[in-house]
């Protein structure tokens, strides 16, 4: 006999998890099933996101910002130190030590809130059935439930002829995990995961190039900022080669040969190590029984409408899986959205308005629309920025470099989008979001009181000097 449940959640992701404690939250019987083993060899809820994505790269990012700001940067201040040296298995046990803390912290918010937690693969079936298979082995189990949230995240995406071996050839996982930094790195793709883990291994010592198959960098970000960033990169060190196709590669001798193409033809480049950072695809592998009525689109992911709602009844999916941004925050808020229409409640998530960030140093971050989408889509807007180089509290701690830049409406001076490459980035587009959530101008941002000194005070004048009334840059 299956266990019945309100709600069944496949996948323990920041999607998945968050559904299943809200739904929990709502009174619904809810159980979650996860098959993430973590370092340990045991349950490790929270999905690529606290294991292997979000968290540990920023564990990581932090680690050799200190060490490079030690070697290259505290000296302005007075600080110096004989030599700096690096302790890489430290540094990758301090990032799996804050991986362990969050992983058991979600597994502890579970089972407060009274969730099931099942550690295993799970199978959807015709109405509604689950079949979990444990990771320990143990004998499948029956579940069933009246609703049932799909959100098994995604995975890397393998390009021909460059196959993933786990040690020279690398994803996102071996990345977050070399016990020495590589002489040589080259990584494949200059997108946000290939940013930032080539500035982790670039500012501990690595010689990396990045090999990116698109002309243009950082094509989603607005075009003065992806070029400032470019230039600042390159002066760190990154060596971004554009227009340059990787098309295949070998593992010999401990050292791995990229076979790439770019405008002079086809060359090759030898690395110490290689990370493929080309995107990631949906992960529905052994998800769907071929009753489950569940339809993939096009790109392979679980084809959903606005509401999350599978072409299955009472089947609903969320996160990395579905169309959208593949962003942590995007798959929480679709999980709580879902738990909640599903307790009867109204929910609703605006997805313009879903914050982007990329944590380089400085960060890159924004909201709403690029100049270039409100060009191409005939909207008439005016155009404010702020250099940080003008902003006293990012002078006082060495952070002038980037910019500040909002776009409003010509006519109505409503805020459609707000592009930051600068100190903390990731923070400051946080006051942009909720100023575009209630539709507000440029001119309630400039006449909002923003504490001084403070980077903040960078997006004020931005605001201000959209009004042509910037008090510190000209107009
Ligand atoms: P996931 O987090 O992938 O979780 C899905 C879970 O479901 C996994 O544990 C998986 O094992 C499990 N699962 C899959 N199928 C089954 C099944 N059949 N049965 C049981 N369990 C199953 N996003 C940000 O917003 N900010 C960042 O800074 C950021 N940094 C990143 C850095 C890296 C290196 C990477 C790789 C990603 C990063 N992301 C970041 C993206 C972010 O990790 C994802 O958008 C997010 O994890 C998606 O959440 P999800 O719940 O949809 O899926
Ligand atoms: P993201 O989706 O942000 O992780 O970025 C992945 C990047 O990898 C994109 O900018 C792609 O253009 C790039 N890319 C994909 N395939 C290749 C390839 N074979 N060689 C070089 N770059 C690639």
């Amino acid at each position: 006999m299956a266990e019945k449940f309100d709600v069944i959640v496949i996948g323990g992701g920041p999607g998945g998890y968050v559904a299943a404690i809200r739904a929990a939250q709502l009174g619904l019987k809810t159980a979650c099933i996860d098959m993430h083993v973590g370092k340990d060899g045991k349950a490790a809820p929270g999905g690529t996101c606290l294991n292997v994505g979000c968290i540990p790269s920023k564990a990581l990012l932090d680690s050799s910002k200190h060490f490079h700001h030690l070697q290259h940067e505290y000296g302005s201040h007075g600080i110096s130190v004989k030599e700096a040296s690096i302790d890489v298995p430290a540094m990758i046990a301090r990032k799996d030590s804050v991986v362990q803390k969050l992983t058991g912290g979600v597994a502890q918010l579970l089972k407060g809130n009274k969730v099931d937690f099942y550690h295993g693969k799970g199978n959807l079936g015709a109405g509604r059935q689950v079949e979990v298979t444990p990771a320990d082995g143990g004998d499948a189990v029956q579940l069933q439930a009246d609703n049932v949230i799909l959100a098994p995240g995604s995975v890397p995406i393998e390009i021909p002829n460059v196959s993933f071996d786990g040690e020279y050839i690398v994803d996102n996982v071996g990345a977050l995990d070399f016990d020495s930094v590589p002489g040589t790195l080259g990584v494949i793709g200059a997108g946000v995961i290939g940013l930032e883990l080539g500035s982790v291994w670039n500012r501990l010592g690595s010689q990396v190039i990045l090999l990116e198959a698109l002309p243009d960098f950082l094509v989603l970000a607005d075009q003065d900022i992806s070029k400032q960033a470019a230039r600042e990169f390159k002066k760190q060190g990154l060596d971004i080669r554009l227009d340059t196709l990787v098309k295949s590669a070998e593992v010999k001798k401990k050292k791995v040969t990229v076979t790439l193409e770019d405008k002079d033809g086809e060359s090759q480049l030898t690395f110490d190590r290689l990370l493929v950072s080309v995107g990631r695809k949906a992960y529905t592998d052994g998800l769907l029984s071929e009753d489950s009525g569940v339809r993939l689109n096009e790109h392979g992911q679980i084809e959903v409408d606005e509401q999350s709602k599978t072409t299955a009844s009472g089947v609903w999916a969320i996160g990395d899986a579905v169309r959208g941004p593949m962003l942590a925050h995007k798959a929480s808020e679709e999980g709580m959205a879902v738990a909640e229409l599903i307790a009867g409640k109204p929910a609703h998530i605006h997805f313009d308005t879903v914050p982007w960030v990329v944590y380089t140093d400085p960060e890159i971050a924004w909201v709403g629309k690029t100049e270039q989408e409100l060009k191409d889509a005939g909207v008439k807007y005016r155009t404010g920025s702020f250099p940080f180089a003008a902003n006293g509290r990012a002078l006082a701690s060495d952070h002038g470099v980037g910019l500040v830049k909002m776009l409003a409406d010509e006519d109505t001076d409503e805020i459609l989008g707000v592009h930051i490459f600068g100190a903390n980035a990731s923070e400051l587009i946080a006051e942009c979001v909720v100023a575009m959530e209630f539709q507000g101008t440029s001119e309630d941002l400039a006449r909002i009181v923003h504490a001084h000194p403070t980077l903040s005070e960078a997006v004020h004048e931005a605001a201000l000097h959209l009004d042509k009334r910037a008090i510190h840059r000209g107009n």
